[in-house]
C-alpha cells in the first residue's frame, strides 16, 4: 500500500495535470439496451477468460453483448506501483465469506478475505500482475481429452505479446510470441535492495535462479514476467477490449448485473435477465442470444448465475424453492491457494526514489518504482521434499523436483505504512508497533496444491445478494503440513548472510490460544498457519470439466450454454491463474466458432 502515491495522484488529478500526461486508449462505451434486444451470442463477464472470448466472437463476425456488472477501471488500475491499493476498493467485489473455524482465525469475524475484479478486465484490473501459467503437467495429469498442456499452449502463444524475447534465455523461444494481443514483458527495476537480496538468500540456499518459469522448468528463484506493458498495467480489457476492430465488432454493456439464464421449456438457453444501472436506478431487461450464452462471470460470479437459473445441487436448490432445471455439483469443490502471512522484521531499503520523484517518474516516462511491483516479483517456486533441512539447501534428487508443491511469496512493506488493521483482529497493533521503525517483509509460503475443498452456495433465491462462500481452508492437516515446510525455508532465509546483516528476523506474533513459539515451535507455527490463513485469489473449480461441463466446456443437461473462466478447472494449476483464465477464453470461442452451423432453432 502506498498512501503517500495515492494522495499525490489525486492532488495532481485535482490540478489536472495527470490527465494531459497519461496516454490515451480508449475502452468501449456502453450499448443503449432495449427489453428483449437479441444477439447471437451473450457473453456474461468481461474478466480474464470472458474479454477474450466476445473479442473473438466479435471478430469472426457474429453480433456479440459483452455484459459487465462493474464499469471502467480506475486510473490507479493502470499503474501497476499502486496495485495493492485496489484490494478493498470500488472495483473490488469483496465478498464475504463463512468461516469454517479452523481457519482465517485472526482475520474480523474469521473472515478470510475474498477479493474480486469488477470492472472491465475482470481481475486482470485488480490483480498483482505476475504473470505465470503454471506447470504442463497442471494440464496433462487433468486426464480430460483436449485438455493436456499440448492442447492448451497454442492457446498460452496466441494471446501473448512479450516484449522481453531478447532478455530470456535461448531455450525459452519456443515457449513464447512476441504478436500476440496482451502485451507483457519484465517490471521495471523496483530499485528496492531487497529486491536482489532477496534472490541472494535464496541463491544461497541453493535454488538455482530461473530466467523463465513460463519455459522448461519452473523451479527457482525467479524474476517473474509481468502483464505490463511499457510501464502500465495490461489487462484483458487493455489487451482486447481498445482494440479497434474489436471495438467496431462488439456490443458492451457495463454496470449490467445478469441475475440469471432464460431457459425454455426444452433447456436450451436462449437469454439472461439483467439489472441494468445502479443500485438507486435501475431497470430489469431480458436480453436474448440466438445462437449461444458464455458465462465467464469467474468462479463465484458463473455458479451464482447457474444455481439462480436452476442448474445446480437439487437439494440446494428445492430447499431455496428454485425449480430445479439441471441437477448438477455446481458450486462443489472450490480450492484456491492459500499461504499464512509470515512477517520477517528487516532494515529499511534506503535506495528508492523520493515519493514525489517516484510518481512524477512514472508520470512522465512510466519509470521507476511505481512501474513495478516490487520485490512481489521476485518469487521462488520449489517442490519441498526436495528442500534438504539438515543441509539448508535445495537438492535435485528426483524428477518430481521439477513439480512445484510451493510457491513463496514476497512484499515489501516500507516504515510506518502499516496503519490501519489490515483486516485482523487481535494483532494489528503488533504489526503496528514492527513497523513502526523496521521495514517488514512479507513472506507467503503458498501451498500450489491443496488438499481442502469448499464450496459456494446461494445465500437466498435472492439475486442481487452475494453467494455465501464457504473456502474451508485447511481443513486437511496436509494443507499446514505443506505451509510448515516452507516456514522451515522461510526460517532458513533469515539465517542466510544477505538477510542476516540486514539485522532479518521472523516477527513471531502472539496469538490468543497458540502455545509460545519458545516453548513448543512446530505448535505454534501450525496455529499461526491456522490464524493468519491468505488466499491468493485464485479459486477454481465451482463448474468443473466432468461433473458440470463437458470438455468443450457445454454444461450437461442445458443446450447452448457454456461456462469459460477458472470455475471449469477442476485443480488450480501451480501457478498464478490469469495465464490459463485468458486462454480458456480464448479457446471457448474456437469451439462455439467449430460449432456454428448447429444453431438452427426447433
Ligand atoms: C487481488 C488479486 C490478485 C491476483 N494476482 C494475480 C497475479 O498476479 N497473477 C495471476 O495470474 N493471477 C492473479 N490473480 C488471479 C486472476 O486475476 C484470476 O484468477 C483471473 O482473473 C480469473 O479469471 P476469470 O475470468 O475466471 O474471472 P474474473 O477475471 O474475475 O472475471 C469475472 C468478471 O465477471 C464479472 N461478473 C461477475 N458476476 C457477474 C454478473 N452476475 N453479471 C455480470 N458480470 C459479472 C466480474 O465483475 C468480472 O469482471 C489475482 C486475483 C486477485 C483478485
Amino acid at each position: 500500500m502506498l498512501p503517500w502515491a495515492i494522495l499525490l495522484l489525486n492532488i495532481m488529478l485535482a490540478g489536472g495535470s495527470l490527465a494531459q500526461e497519461l496516454p490515451d486508449y480508449v475502452l468501449p462505451l456502453s450499448v443503449p439496451l432495449q427489453d428483449s434486444d437479441s444477439f447471437d451470442y451473450i457473453v456474461v463477464g468481461a474478466g480474464a477468460a470472458g474479454a477474450p472470448a466476445a473479442a473473438r466472437l466479435a471478430l469472426s463476425g457474429a453480433s456479440v453483448l459483452l455484459v459487465e456488472a462493474g464499469g471502467d477501471p480506475n486510473l490507479n488500475t493502470r499503474i501497476p506501483g499502486m496495485y495493492s491499493t485496489l484490494l478493498g476498493s470500488a472495483l473490488d467485489w469483496q465478498y464475504p465469506t463463512v468461516t469454517n473455524n479452523v481457519s482465517c482465525l485472526s482475520h474480523s469475524d474469521k473472515q478470510c478475505r475474498f477479493s474480486r475484479g469488477k470492472c472491465l478486465g475482470g481481475s486482470t484490473s485488480i490483480n498483482f500482475m505476475m504473470y505465470v501459467r503454471g506447470n504442463h503437467r497442471d494440464y496433462d495429469e487433468l486426464g480430460i481429452e483436449g485438455w493436456a498442456w499440448k492442447d492448451l499452449k497454442p492457446y498460452f502463444l496466441k494471446y501473448e505479446g512479450l516484449q522481453d524475447l531478447d532478455k530470456l534465455p535461448y531455450n525459452s523461444l519456443s515457449y513464447h510470441n512476441t504478436s500476440g494481443t496482451m502485451k507483457i514483458g519484465f517490471f521495471a527495476d523496483s530499485e528496492n535492495s531487497w529486491h536482489s537480496r532477496t534472490i541472494k538468500g535464496y541463491r544461497y540456499l541453493n535454488f538455482p535462479f530461473n530466467y523463465d518459469v513460463n519455459a522448461k522448468s519452473q523451479i527457482g528463484i525467479s524474476q517473474v514476467i509481468g502483464y505490463v506493458n511499457e510501464g502500465e498495467r495490461m489487462s484483458t480489457a487493455r489487451g482486447y477490449l481498445t482494440r479497434d476492430d474489436v471495438k467496431s465488432a462488439l456490443k458492451v454493456t457495463k454496470n449490467t448485473y445478469c441475475t440469471g439464464v432464460i431457459l425454455d421449456k426444452h433447456n436450451n438457453a436462449i437469454g439472461i435477465k439483467a439489472v441494468v444501472g445502479d443500485e438507486k436506478q435501475n431497470r430489469t431487461l431480458q436480453l436474448y442470444a440466438r445462437k449461444e450464452i458464455v458465462l465467464s462471470a469467474g468462479a463465484i460470479g458463473t455458479p451464482q448465475i447457474l444455481m439462480l437459473s436452476g442448474i445446480g445441487p437439487a437439494s440446494h436448490l428445492n430447499d431455496l424453492g428454485i425449480p430445479v432445471r439441471a441437477d448438477l455439483p455446481v458450486g462443489d469443490s472450490l480450492t484456491d491457494h492459500v499461504f499464512p502471512q509470515i512477517y520477517a522484521s528487516v532494515n529499511p531499503d534506503t535506495s528508492m526514489s523520493s515519493q514525489s520523484e517516484a510518481m512524477e517518474r512514472w508520470l512522465y516516462n512510466r519509470t521507476g518504482p511505481l512501474a513495478s511491483i516490487g520485490i512481489t516479483a521476485v518469487t521462488a517456486f520449489l517442490n519441498t521434499r526436495c528442500y534438504d533441512v539438515s543441509q539448508r539447501k535445495l537438492i535435485y534428487n528426483s524428477p518430481d523436483c521439477e513439480i512445484p508443491t510451493m510457491q513463496l511469496a514476497n512484499l515489501y512493506l516500507d516504515v510506518g505504512l502499516i496503519q490501519s488493521n489490515l483486516g485482523f483482529n487481535n494483532i494489528a497493533q503488533q504489526l503496528i508497533a514492527e513497523n513502526k521503525n523496521k521495514s517488514l517483509i512479507l513472506l507467503g509460503p503458498l501451498v500450489l496444491r491443496p488438499f481442502s475443498r469448499g464450496n459456494i452456495r446461494l445465500a437466498s433465491s435472492d439475486p442481487l445478494q452475494k453467494p455465501s462462500i464457504f473456502p474451508n481452508y485447511l481443513s486437511d492437516e496436509r494443507d499446514v503440513d505443506e505451509m510448515l515446510c516452507g516456514i522451515t525455508i522461510v526460517e532458513h532465509l533469515m539465517q542466510t548472510p544477505e538477510f542476516k546483516v540486514q539485522n532479518a528476523s521472523i516477527v513471531h506474533l502472539k496469538l490468543p490460544d497458540c502455545p509460545e513459539y519458545e516453548d513448543d515451535r512446530e505448535g505454534y507455527w501450525r496455529c499461526y498457519c491456522r490464524h493468519l490463513t491468505t488466499s491468493l485469489l485464485h479459486a477454481v473449480g465451482t463448474a468443473r470439466l466432468g461433473p458440470v461441463v463437458d470438455p468443450q466446456q457445454r454444461v450437461h443437461g442445458v443446450k447452448r450454454l457454456r461456462v469459460a473462466d477458472l470455475s471449469v478447472l477442476p485443480e488450480v494449476p501451480r501457478g498464478n491463474t490469469a495465464a490459463v483464465a485468458i486462454a480458456i477464453g480464448e479457446r471457448v470461442a474456437d469451439f462455439i466458432i467449430k460449432d456454428t452451423d448447429k444453431y438452427l432453432f426447433d
